[in-house]
């Protein structure tokens, strides 16, 4: 086998679906026998992800999620405010929410009709060498198997440990003290249908906070910030929860589907790939959910995973090229936590000090819009960019500007996921996402390289005598300009091997 890709979970499946696009054979091995496709878990998919599983043949995914598009925030018994999210000009919805199980429901149907992936389920994955290749030892009902491999990807999700053990990696990092009491229920609530509700401090849950997502089929999530003595049966026994559920609902009748109290953490390994192993997902990196930046950020890492590893394996590219999945979904996880890390400090304030700044926001919030900014109840996933990366050329003329504003995407250029534009042949990253890609304005040759023209000064901001060179993951990889001393790659350019050794070269030059 080509690539082995280490559990099944949504971040396993999109990786292994993304190399088997790339003509990639994949072993694809998982320590349960059959799926237990129980709650909800993650149900907050962005926009990008959706692109991603789309690409793949799940579009029904953006289609059956629950598409919602006002954010209210409350604080006691008052609204604070409300903010709608924008369209972002793309055939997409910001965000939609389905359950991360009928996630995995479609991507396994998928994989069922993929020849190229080899399911072993029952695999339990005990030890793992590099003498070369990949050695992958597992235990199974019917006694120890090997599974040897060019490369891997490690997607064992938090209780990966022996995974990340066999690779000398570790989760560091922090747990929060509160837990969170998570329930799925299903109601008939007019109104709330199209709505995240957050409440700070409600009467019903003094000092702490509650969450509710609407998602399809009349089902609500609600999340409940709980003590660290949480007891969910004693509560459930003693008629709490119904008390906790009525104080939100009223006399509506409801059914409860799923419940379960969580932990959550921020932490990251400290390498991402190590050897002929990448690691991906909550293998590699755990957040809050607040922001839905966990399996959305698993996702990302598959894509980037997936095509170097098909580069390297196609001859296009050597394996240097595979440090720079490190550099940038090690960035992008590095991101993740500062932001996630933030939105705890103020939902579970860990001193006196950052107790006294969230009731101090909150109270002055009710009247004071720049207040309302700093109420920080989760910055929504985003597309990392990878300016700083070895693989991006920066352009003095787009400097980036850092962190966008809530809600924002980073103007086009190097470093930069491409926007979601149609061209005449389709949409745009869909053409990206077969391979390097030259985007080209009037008078601007390209020889070898697939390319495309592009409109000046249309979605991209494109100026004339530009060409630019985007990455098969839709990223802005370079704006080369006609003249100037890189101009060389438009022109020199023979193939996809040439561009990504350019690319190879630059990294190496740069460490
Ligand atoms: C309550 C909650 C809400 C969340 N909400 C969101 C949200 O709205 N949006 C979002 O983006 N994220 C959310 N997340 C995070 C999201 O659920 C995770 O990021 C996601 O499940 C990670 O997927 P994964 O494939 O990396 O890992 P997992 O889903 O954990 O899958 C790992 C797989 O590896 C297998 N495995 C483990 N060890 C071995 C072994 N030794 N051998 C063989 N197989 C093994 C397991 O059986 C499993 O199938 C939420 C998480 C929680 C807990």
């Amino acid at each position: 086998m080509r690539v082995a890709v280490l559990g099944s979970g949504p971040v396993g499946q999109t990786a292994a679906l993304l190399l088997a696009r790339w003509g990639v054979p994949v072993v694809l091995v998982d320590e349960h026998e059959v799926r237990d496709p129980v709650g909800s878990k993650a149900i907050c998919q962005q926009r990008d992800t959706l692109d991603v599983w789309a690409s793949l043949g799940a579009g029904c995914l953006a289609e059956e999620g629950l598409t919602w598009t006002t954010a209210r925030t409350f604080h006691r018994a008052a609204e604070l405010f409300s903010l709608k999210l924008p369209d972002g000009g793309s055939a997409l919805p910001p965000f939609v929410n389905l359950s991360q199980s009928r996630v995995e429901e479609a991507l396994d149907e998928l994989i069922e009709r993929q020849p190229l992936i080899d399911v072993r389920r029952g695999h339990r994955v005990r030890g793992l060498t590099q003498p070369g290749r990949v050695v992958v030892e597992c235990e199974t009902a019917d006694g120890p198997r090997r599974i040897e491999a060019d490369y891997a990807i490690a997607c064992a999700g938090a209780r990966g440990d022996t995974v990340r053990r066999a690779l000398g990696q570790h989760l560091d990092g922090v747990s929060f003290r509160d837990l969170f009491l998570i329930c799925d229920i299903r109601a008939d609530l007019p109104g709330w249908a199209a709505e995240r509700r957050f409440y700070f401090d409600p009467p019903w849950n003094p000092g702490r906070q509650v969450l509710i997502h609407p998602c399809p089929g009349s089902r609500f999530r609600i999340d409940w910030q709980v003590p660290e003595d949480y007891d969910l049966a004693a509560e459930e026994s003693g008629g709490a929860m119904e008390a906790r559920i009525r104080a939100i609902i009223g006399s509506a009748p409801y059914e409860v589907l799923w419940r379960s109290v969580y932990r959550f953490h921020t932490r990251l390994v400290p390498r991402m790939r190590v050897g002929r192993v990448l690691l991906a997902g909550d293998c590699a990196h755990l957040v809050a959910p607040f922001g839905a930046r966990g399996l959305n950020s698993g996702v990302a890492d598959a894509e980037n995973a997936a095509w170097k590893l098909a580069a390297v394996l196609r001859g296009d590219a050597g394996e240097e090229l595979l440090e720079s999945y490190h550099t940038e979904r090690h960035a992008a996880a590095v991101e993740n936590a500062a932001v996630t890390t933030a939105t705890m400090d103020f939902l579970v304030p860990q001193d006196e000090e950052q107790h006294r700044r969230r009731l101090d926001v909150l109270t002055r919030a009710a009247h004071d819009p720049a207040a309302c900014e700093q109420v920080d109840s989760g910055r929504l996933a985003e597309p990392f960019w990878y300016v700083d990366s070895p693989l991006t050329t920066p352009d003095p003329t787009r400097p980036f500007a850092g962190r966008p504003p809530r809600g924002a995407v980073p103007p086009p250029g190097p470093g930069v996921l491409l926007p979601d534009v149609t061209v005449p042949s389709g949409r745009l990253r869909d053409l990206a996402r077969q391979g390097f890609l030259l985007l080209t304005t009037p008078g601007v040759r390209a020889e070898g390289l697939r390319s495309a023209r592009i409109p000046v000064g249309g979605a991209l901001g494109a100026r004339p005598g530009e060409a630019w060179l985007v990455r098969p993951d839709a990223y802005v990889a370079e704006v080369l300009r006609v003249g100037d001393q890189r101009a060389h790659l438009v022109r020199g350019v023979r193939g996809v091997t040439r561009v990504v050794d350019d690319v190879r070269d630059r990294a190496d030059a740069t460490e």
